[in-house]
């Protein structure tokens, strides 16, 4: 059994939840505990008995702390990886991609530790000295969804405690293996007791109890709109102040390719980033809006490409797209393909659950993919978070552009083309917090900023030394001498 970890200690009892294996529904990874809500409170406090010692820290200190996590982490980058791999169902490459970045992050907060910034001005007043600095924000409670297990924990947990906050951290229920082992090294590395807290559970159960409690200052949450549209009515709803929160939702981003494209570096945009890591990444291009003069080309290069594409076991040699991550989101993926068929869409590859892959039963889903699709289909308006992607057809690129940018979403939006001038334009343009330009909508840098516009994401930006600005709260002082 995996406890939770609070207040410096391993904590006892609560129900557990088998940790299951998408690849090999045989396969149980382990059984962790859903901490009680006495358990949360217990952590919340400790949390807020922390902050004076850890707030008092020196960048020294929090340096060495982070540098530590980020070198274990790396150090054990293999076995982090198939851990990875087994719980979530992202291919091993994918996985291993992953666990370099958690700790990468850690190593970049480590430095950032280091770097905390402050600003001295002259006053209106004469004599009068300004002085702005960078304070912690208090306790801060972080929620993450089952995605990206090890790098999204990492990229909100590095910079809370780089800043000096006391973290309570609820990961997904539905992989708790990584975070548990982040939580293992975390345990180790000195860090006074209750600066950091794992406490596991559902949202119902774990989560609201972080969203309704007027000791945590902050929420940095990741997941479904649903949610942060909750998270967003607690933190001004609660009785008390307000809690401050960050919120990175959903994502219906476009892959432009125009007629001028290269056509092989168009593929590999839309391969990677429809269907890599099984479409199941907020930034993946699900809707890819692809000019008339180059349609058909791509249309039919891209169904070759996925002909070629392997589904298998996220752990096996040679797999490139992995089990969906439950039985769940299957069913909302098949339900979305035949939302598809219905509304006039054609379905011109894959759509069809693989019970087995190599004798094993999993939730495995052939690469989909649907052309003659048009802006105002649910397809193409809702986020399916599957390997589904639709092809809409238009005439040019002021259409392209207009149609990328009719969307309730804006994180992450891309372009396929050869010229500077319409790669200009587009960046300029595309109504996303992330623009990229003959690259995949997804995958992005450990060092700059994150996030998204419209319906994405809510309040500061994420990574980054703009992290600071969701996880310090500034001062300003005057000072006479
Ligand atoms: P997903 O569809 O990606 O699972 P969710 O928003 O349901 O998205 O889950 C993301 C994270 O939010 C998970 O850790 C989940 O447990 C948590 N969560 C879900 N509902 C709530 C809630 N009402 N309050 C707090 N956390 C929640």
């Amino acid at each position: 059994m995996h406890r939770n970890y609070i207040a410096g200690e391993w904590a006892e009892g609560g129900d557990a939840t088998p940790n299951i294996n998408p690849s090999d529904t045989d396969d149980t990874i382990g059984h962790y505990a859903h901490a009680s809500a006495e358990q949360v409170r217990h952590a919340l406090a400790a949390a807020e008995a922390a902050l004076p010692r850890w707030g008092a820290s020196t960048p020294q200190q929090r340096a060495d702390a982070l540098d530590a996590v980020g070198s274990e982490i790396l150090a054990r980058r293999d076995e982090l990886a198939d851990l990875l791999a087994r719980e979530e169902g992202k291919a091993l490459s994918d996985a291993r991609a992953e666990v370099l970045r958690a700790g990468q992050i850690f190593k970049f907060f480590a430095g950032e530790a280091l770097r905390i910034p402050g600003e001295l001005l002259a006053s209106t007043r004469p004599g009068m000295c300004v002085e702005i600095t960078r304070e912690p924000v208090g306790v801060v409670g972080i929620i993450t969804p089952w995605n990206f297990p090890l790098a999204i924990p990492a990229w909100k947990i590095a910079p809370a405690l780089a800043y000096g906050n006391a973290v309570v951290f609820k990961p997904a229920e539905l992989v708790p293996g990584s975070a548990w082992a982040l939580a293992e090294i975390l345990s180790r590395v000195g860090l006074p007791h209750g600066t950091f807290n794992l406490v596991m559970g559902t949202g119902r159960a774990v989560g609201e109890l972080l969203l309704n409690d007027a000791r945590v200052a902050a929420i940095s949450f990741t997941g479904s709109e649903t949610t942060g549209r909750r998270v967003a009515q607690a933190a001004v709803g609660r009785a008390g102040p307000m809690s401050r929160f960050q919120l990175e939702m959903g994502g219906k981003n476009p892959l432009v390719v125009l007629d001028d494209a290269d056509l092989d570096v168009a593929i590999q945009c839309a391969v990677n980033g429809a269907y890599y890591s099984t479409g199941q990444r907020c930034t993946a291009s699900s809707r890819l809006v692809v000019t008339e003069g180059v349609h058909d080309r791509f249309v039919e290069a891209l169904v070759e490409a996925l002909r070629a594409l392997r589904v298998g076991d996220a752990r096996a040699p040679g797999t490139e797209i992995g089990p969906v991550v439950d039985a769940n989101q299957l069913q909302r993926d098949l339900e979305y393909i035949d939302i598809g068929q219905r509304e006039g869409a054609s379905l011109v590859f894959g759509g069809a659950a693989l019970p087995q892959v190599d004798g094993r039963p999993g939730y495995y889903l052939q690469p989909s993919l649907f052309t003659d699709a048009s802006p105002d289909m649910r397809i193409c308006r809702e986020e399916i978070f599957g390997p589904v992607a639709a092809v809409i057809r238009v005439r040019d690129a002021d259409e392209a552009l207009a149609v990328a940018n009719d969307t309730d979403y804006g994180l992450s939006a891309g372009v396929c083309t050869s010229s500077l001038k319409m790669a200009a334009h587009f960046r300029r343009h595309l109504q996303a917090g992330m623009v990229m330009v003959n690259a995949p909508t997804a995958g992005v840098d450990l060092h700059v900023p994150f996030g998204g516009r419209k319906g994405s994401s809510f309040g500061p930006r994420e990574q980054g030394r703009y992290a600071s600005e969701f996880f310090t709260s500034v001062k300003t002082a005057y000072v006479q001498p």
